[in-house]
């Protein structure tokens, strides 16, 4: 399930990628076809060799055009497919394969209020997301230290620390939290921009937060950290409740079941 849960945020990584180098490269290409279309008028009818290249390039153009749409659709492929999801069977599953992927230095601890409501989210991508957050704890914690996964139910208005931006309603708000390095203020300040990363070339993307944060305001919630330096982090991913009347899912978690026996 580990491999899964990898491929379900490459795939994750590569939708978002995708979809922000199409809008880019879509504003490039009608810039390019603007050029051509402009060129093409002022040209004369002597100049048929040049209106030959003009169409080389505006055909050109347009296939780039269809390349940047097929991207669009794939990337558009990562919507999001909400379900009520547990929180107790949920991450219990979560933290079964999450020990042993944190490290021998590394002691894992779920604190989850008993009896709570289901919230809804996509539950591979919650997962996927929550790897990436305690991946990021584990990174903060090169000497090792304690990570603990919590979940309980809060409102908002009326509880400290929620996003600013929050509908009112209540949540179930899920956090990780480290006890390692921490952040200085303006690194807090930066760390859901995409690409930001404090990370060696090669081992930080600089995405994790900032699909963290798409994930959880995508689902109708949002995404709150604390941090202190030398004391550690606390990211809090606030998911809004499963809609009365929808029966929570009993099954085992995806994790669960996918582990081999
Ligand atoms: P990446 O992990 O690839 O760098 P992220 O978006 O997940 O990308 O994180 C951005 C930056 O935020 C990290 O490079 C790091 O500086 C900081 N950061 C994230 N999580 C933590 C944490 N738990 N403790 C300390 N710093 C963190």
């Amino acid at each position: 399930s580990e491999a899964r849960l990898a491929q379900a945020s490459r795939m994750e990584a590569l939708g978002r990628l995708a979809g922000g180098i199409a809008h880019d490269f879509n504003n490039i290409l009608q810039a390019v076809q603007g050029g051509i279309t402009l060129a093409s008028r002022r040209l004369t009818h002597e100049a048929p060799q040049i209106r030959r290249y003009l169409d080389l390039a505006a055909s050109a153009a347009e296939r780039g055009a269809s390349v940047t749409g097929r991207l669009l659709t794939f990337a558009r492929r990562v919507e999001l497919r909400s379900e009520p999801v547990p929180p107790a069977p949920f991450l219990e599953g979560l933290a079964a394969f999450l020990g042993p992927v944190m490290g021998a230095n590394v002691t894992l601890t779920l604190q989850v209020v008993p009896e709570l409501p289901p919230l809804f989210a996509d539950r591979s991508q919650l997962e996927a997301v929550l790897v990436n957050l305690a991946n990021n704890a584990r990174d903060a914690m090169p000497a090792g230290g304690t990570l603990v996964i919590s979940a309980e139910a809060v409102d908002s208005p009326g509880s400290q620390d929620a996003p600013p931006g929050l509908p009112p309603g209540c949540y179930l708000r899920l956090s990780v939290i480290d006890d390692g390095e921490g952040m200085s203020a303006e690194v807090l300040e930066r760390v859901t921009e995409p690409f930001f990363t404090t990370k060696p070339k090669g081992q930080g993307t600089g995405l994790g937060l900032s699909m963290a944060r798409g994930f959880a305001e995508q689902s109708g919630g949002g995404l709150s950290i604390r941090s202190a330096p030398g004391r550690g982090t606390t990211v809090s991913l606030w998911l809004p409740r499963a809609p009365a009347g929808l029966a929570p899912v009993t099954e085992a978690t995806d994790a669960t079941r996918a582990a081999p026996a």
